[in-house]
């Protein structure tokens, strides 16, 4: 027997199978892991077909050294799913497997956690007459007391009640008067306890989602969008479909943007599904992360929550995949292979007959666009539950605070409604999408701003420890006393971020109580979810926050939430910067009046015109959508066309740009006489927006390319580009998250 094998080296070189030879010793399936020889070294590999014969000398080819697990680790639908990435990233197929498994699994890095138990084999009639016979040995007589009920008692209980438990078990257990058993522990990464939830009488709009959702689980049907307002209810309708599945013996896999956002989304789960539900994403240890994928795995847990990378959960018999908030930039993959969860979603469903639900209360312009077009399915849930009121929104001109004297952060409105809020013993959320104290340091006198020394970028204050640092690199420096231009001492933090805001907060509203929520405050392991306990218990008035408290969070106490700078992400250089500031808007209004009491919003901006923050404004989806895809469409921009670069990282900025002008130019010479030449609209050799980051200078070849069957041959043919020598290092992308 022979085993086509993928060896586990990222390269295109090496991106084809090798032959090896399956020792008779062995029980190998596909989608085994396994060491093999390669070369001189040993390496890991992924076994992809077998086959009785090889196709060339027998005697040259090597055995397979050993399995490194007896199940297969990936799934024969996901290996499929591998080589359609492998297609569609334009990726080696062991960096598309590399995705199928906790990246802890390769090389061994983490192994199973045992715990040892102990329990005692002698008779019960016969317990009385071993107690008696350790008389002189008083540890030994405590132990066999202690496992007199016969049961498994794991040694870490025991352990305190001995000076050294290790001794009486050695001489109990050489004697067969006990035996030691060792168990598997899983390492469990939930944070507090879930209570039991009893389930609410479904709405009619949640009742009319689930009746067309529901059939789609045993006759496959075209990909949900189901939009639903702030509040309309669609975690329910999750819940409900899940189980669901669940009853009808299938899996379901609930994609969430990141999981410090959705906190209450894992407890509302846990309270319903208890131990059959697993969680999977960036901040679980290395062990945990292992020991959820293997209850996976072993069909321990069948709902899986997670973020992006959860889409490639080895769930067998998969009923349904759902996309929450399916609107956010998460979804895409910033590392490569650069994948879009929802596209992989929308392919796994397809190809295991399961539901896809992608949900929103603000659809990105692409899916939206597919309803359009008849490829999905559209549900909407306008209204919220139990009757309750959308948030009143109120939009402050900030030109005209300014006009009228004010200079300060908060508007008269925004003042005096927070006033209000407090005097009522309600909750309020102010929204800013910067965090620091300020956005940069400038000098008064000759106008230079203090900037990163590896990137392209001014550097932010951060007044709790007074440094000033790099949001791209990480870099930390104390805040300089003068000019390191001019020596000038009239430096001064311009523009405002969190911490500012809270400082403020502070001196307005004493005593009110203020919890800031931003990546500052939430890098210890389980910070986000002890704040925001600590929001619920009403231990403070006022949460402050970035995009991190936009979205996920119900907390009925609030009745009023401020975006205190809503142009901060409509002046972005993308053209995804009215999409996303829309999104926010919408997201963070919804936080209002989700209790008994109804919300306000107060939308202070410099830009009260733009049809983002308007639409934003009246709540009107289709408004901005028909906006937004009018301006697409003439613009060219996606969902019309495609957006790929080769980015060139180098050490100065003339080798980047060198690289830069010779790919455009080889593509242009390539092609120009070729009909493919046609799907490229624009292309153009320059510096990217941010010219330095980590201290390599960044140029790139930009690309609007149309969208047809045909693009993918240019693409292929790119990629082959960006694998080969330049004086810069070069990555292909295709629509990424960030065009920085
Ligand atoms: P969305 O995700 O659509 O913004 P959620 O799923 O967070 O909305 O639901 C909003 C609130 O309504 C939650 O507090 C939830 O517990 C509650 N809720 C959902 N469905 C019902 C229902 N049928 N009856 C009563 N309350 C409900
Ligand atoms: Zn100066
Ligand atoms: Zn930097």
């Amino acid at each position: 027997m022979y085993a086509e094998i993928i060896v586990d080296i990222a390269s295109e070189q090496v991106d084809r199978v090798f032959t090896y030879q399956v020792p008779d010793t062995l029980r190998i399936v596909p989608g085994m892991r396994v060491r093999v020889p390669f070369g001189p070294r040993e390496k890991e590999g992924f076994v992809i077909r077998l086959k009785e014969t090889a196709d060339y000398d027998e005697s040259k080819i090597k055995p397979i050294l050993a399995a490194l697990e007896d199940f297969p680790a990936v799934l024969p639908e996901l290996m499929e799913l591998a080589w359609e990435i492998r297609a569609k990233c334009h990726c080696p197929l062991c960096e598309a497997l590399r995705l199928m498994l906790p990246a802890e699994m390769r090389g061994g890095r983490v192994k199973v956690k045992t715990e040892e138990y102990v329990r005692l084999l002698i008779p019960p009639e016969r317990i009385d007459e071993a107690i008696e016979s350790q008389k002189r040995a008083k540890s030994r007589q405590m132990l066999i007391r202690l496992l007199s009920d016969g049961q498994a008692h794991p040694v870490e209980e025991l352990r305190p009640m001995f000076r050294d438990v290790r001794s009486p078990i050695t001489y109990l257990a050489e004697r067969e008067m006990l035996e030691i058993i060792e168990k598997e522990a899983l390492r469990a990464p939930y944070y507090g306890r879930a209570d039991a939830a009893i389930d609410p009488a479904l709405t009619p709009e949640q009742e009319e989602a689930l009746s067309e959702l529901i059939p789609a689980l045993t006759h496959p049907t075209k990909p949900f969008l189901l939009q639903g307002v702030t509040g309309s209810g669609k975690t329910e309708v999750y819940i409900r479909l899940v189980r669901e599945a669940l009853r009808q013996g299938k899996g379901a896999i609930i994609l969430v943007p990141e999981i410090v956002l959705t906190p209450q989304m894992i407890n509302w789960f846990r309270s319903r599904f208890g131990n059959a539900m697993a969680v999977l994403h960036s901040r679980l240890s290395a062990g945990e992360r292992f020991d959820e994928w293997r209850r996976i795995r072993k069909g321990d847990a069948r709902i899986v929550i997670g973020a992006r990378s959860a889409v490639f959960a080895p769930v067998e018999k998969l009923g349904v995949l759902i996309v929450d908030e399916e609107h956010e930039q998460t979804y895409l993959s910033d590392r490569f292979p650069q994948y879009d969860a929802r596209e992989i979603a929308v392919s796994r469903g397809k190809r295991e007959g399961a539901a896809v639900l992608l949900a929103s209360a603000t659809p990105s312009i692409v899916s939206y666009a597919m309803t359009r077009r008849g490829d999905y399915t559209l549900i909407e849930m306008p209204h919220r539950v139990l009757n309750r009121p959308l948030p009143k929104i109120h939009l402050v001109d900030m030109r005209q605070e300014l006009r009228m004297g004010n200079h300060g952060m908060f508007s008269g409105l925004l003042q005096q409604k927070l006033e209000q809020c407090i005097g009522e013993g309600h909750q309020a959320m102010l929204f800013i999408n910067r965090r620091g104290y300020a956005s940069s340091v400038n000098c008064r006198k000759c106008g230079e701003t203090i900037k990163c020394s590896r990137c392209d970028v001014s550097m932010t204050y951060h007044s709790f420890d007074q440094t000033l640092r790099c949001h791209y690199c990480g870099e930390i420096r104390p805040m300089p006393k003068a000019c390191p231009s001019c020596g000038s001492t009239y430096i001064k933090p311009m523009g405002i971020g969190t911490q500012k805001v809270e400082e403020e907060l502070n001196r307005r509203f004493p005593g009110a109580g203020v919890i800031r929520m931003d990546i500052d405050t939430t890098s210890e392991k389980n910070a986000h979810f002890e704040l925001v306990d600590r929001f619920r218990a009403g231990q403070a008035k006022i949460l402050l926050g970035t995009q991190m408290i936009a979205k996920g969070l119900d907390f009925p106490q609030v009745t009023l939430v401020g975006a205190v700078m809503a142009d901060l992400t409509l002046n972005f250089p993308d053209y995804r910067a009215a999409e996303r500031t829309y999104q926010l808007l919408v997201q963070v209004a919804g936080r209002a009046g989700r209790g008994e009491q109804p919300g306000e919003v107060v939308i202070q901006t410099y830009q009260p015109d733009h049809y983002a923050i308007q639409s934003a404004a009246k709540q009107d989806y289709r408004a901005y959508f028909n906006q937004e895809f009018g301006r697409r469409k003439s613009d060219l921009y996606p969902p019309f066309t495609m957006m790929a670069r080769f980015l060139c990282e180098a050490k100065e900025m003339p080798a980047a740009l060198a690289t830069a002008e010779s790919i455009k130019n080889r593509i242009i010479e390539e092609f120009s006489s070729s009909p493919l030449y046609r799907r490229i609209f624009f292309i153009r050799a320059d510096e990217a927006p941010i010219t330095r980051i980590q201290d390599r200078a960044r140029a790139q070849v930009l690309m609007k390319l149309l969208n047809h069957p045909d693009t993918d041959k240019l693409l292929a043919r790119f990629q082959e580009m960006a694998g080969e020598n330049y004086p810069a290092k070069v990555y292909l992308e295709i629509n990424p998250a960030s065009l920085a």
